[in-house]
């Protein structure tokens, strides 16, 4: 019988990582209380055990919080506090997932992609209703076709909706919805744009570099990721599955929770559809988002 954590690897990444980094830091914990024992001891004799209650509180209140967070992935709903286990994602298992990662000779951007695919569901756990206009479509500049000569930043329009790109499906994506769009050439950019608009939930398409800094750039603020298309290779005519864009958009104004996995080369929703897999969003005993 297939398992849920089976039809996801990036959920089996980062439940591998989450485990791998749980030893790890009881062993450091363990480290850290036992190098000093010997020396405690002679200063006063019931220091190690208020040094080892210290670190044993710590190490209970982390157990726990992973727990929350494994079965929150695992059942793909909120249990308690999805917004703290976000921030507790974002601030501490990330970073300590990327040296987790490294140790088990896991690819970064595979460790990036997992962390991506279970922000996204941990903002979804959250089940916002968000108004139109509080509603940000933030895209990478790459995504323009590369010999257009209009100028799409900070006005995007000034497209000619000429259909080489998929700017023209976007604004007709914005007509439809209401929803707020813009394109960012970087960081900066990005943060400038998301500074002036002040959306309440923001839908960014990007690499799994630049979507994980960007996740944790703007946390509070949920950030909602999906995986750009790299037909000619990185940061060069970039494209997106729409449909997964669309189906976003509809969650995020519907307020209603459904799965939806990172797209990515060879995991569009046409690939998945071909491969005969089960609809977004049914994964979690949800009906598939309306569009
Ligand atoms: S759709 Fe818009 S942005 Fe894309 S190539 Fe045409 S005019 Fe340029």
């Amino acid at each position: 019988m297939v398992t849920r954590t089976e039809e996801y690897p990036q959920k089996r990444v980062f439940l591998g990582l989450l485990f791998l980094t749980c030893v790890v830091l009881t062993v450091l914990a363990a480290a850290l209380w036992w190098v000093p024992y010997v020396g405690l001891s002679n200063i006063n004799k019931y220091l190690p055990a208020i040094l080892a209650t210290v670190f044993g509180a710590a190490l209970t209140a982390i157990f726990i919080s992973v727990i929350l967070l494994f079965f929150t992935v695992v059942l793909g709903r909120n249990i308690f506090f999805s917004k703290k286990l976000r921030g507790m994602v974002i601030k501490v298992i990330f970073p300590l997932m990327v040296v987790a990662g490294r140790l088990a000779g896991i690819k970064k951007e595979e460790v990036q992609r997992s962390f991506i695919s279970i922000n996204n569901q941990l903002v979804l756990a959250e089940g916002r209703k968000t108004a139109p206009e509080k509603l940000l479509l933030l895209m990478p500049h790459c995504l323009q076709f590369y010999e257009c000569p209009v100028k799409i930043t900070g006005r995007t329009e000034n497209c000619k909706r000429c259909g080489r790109c998929k700017i023209t499906d976007l604004l007709d994506l914005v007509e439809e919805y209401h929803v707020k769009l813009a394109v960012a050439t970087g960081g900066t950019i990005a943060r400038r744009i998301v500074k002036e608009i002040r959306p309440e939930v923001i839908i960014g398409v990007a690499c799994e570099r630049d979507l994980a800094s960007g996740i944790q750039d703007t946390y509070p603020l949920p950030v909602y990721g999906i995986l750009n298309q790299r037909p000619f290779g990185p940061c060069f005519n970039t494209s997106l599955d729409l449909d997964l864009v669309r189906r976003a958009v509809v969650i995020f104004l519907n307020g209603t929770i459904h799965d939806i996995e990172t797209s990515g080369p060879g995991n569009t929703s046409a690939d998945r559809e071909k491969a005969g897999d089960t609809p977004i969003g049914t994964d979690l005993g949800l009906p598939p988002a309306q569009g």
